[in-house]
């Protein structure tokens, strides 16, 4: 019987959590005789490339010399994922992702959440256009339609918006 894309998808799916689950634990072995990151090399990772990474990404942590298959649970759906290697050189070093973040949801999840942001209602950002507006208004000269905006914001049921205008 011929296989779905699906049933194809999954199996690759599976194989590649197995994989990386077998190399973060071989990682972890400490009788390894090859420096740890040859050993990772030797093992599939994708090196890293520290001079991008210091350039753009200001942290006071080490920098990886190595990225390998990250397993993890999607926080929306709960479904195991891996995060690989490839997919993290290019979030990092293409991206500037900052480096302590990671992969949080999986692609399905992902392409919801964006179709949800990208769908919101215009009120979804207005708390954000309302501070800034108030933090314009503190900069410029006090006008009384100014000092009315204020004084209304002080009132606000939003605390961030009253703690701005104090
Ligand atoms: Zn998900």
């Amino acid at each position: 019987m011929k296989k779905s894309n699906k049933q194809r998808r999954a199996e690759i799916k599976t194989r590649r959590l197995e994989r990386a689950a077998a190399s973060a634990a071989r990682l972890r072995e400490k009788d390894v005789r090859l420096p740890q990151t040859d050993y990772a090399f030797a093992l599939g990772c994708e090196p890293a490339d520290r001079s991008v990474l210091e350039r753009y990404n200001n942290t006071y942590g080490v920098l990886p010399a190595f990225y390998e298959d990250r397993p993890f649970t999607c926080r929306d759906c709960g479904a195991e994922e891996v995060w690989t290697a490839k997919q993290q050189k290019w979030w990092y070093e293409v991206v500037h992702g900052h480096i302590d973040s990671r992969a949080a949801r999986c692609l399905e999840c992902r392409r919801a959440r964006r179709e949800r942001l990208r769908n919101a209602p215009p009120g979804a950002n207005l708390l954000r256009e309302q501070t800034d507006r108030l933090r314009a208004l503190g900069d410029a000269k006090p006008t009384a339609s100014a000092v009315a905006e204020v004084e209304a914001a002080l009132e606000s049921k939003w605390w961030s918006l009253r703690v701005v205008a104090i």
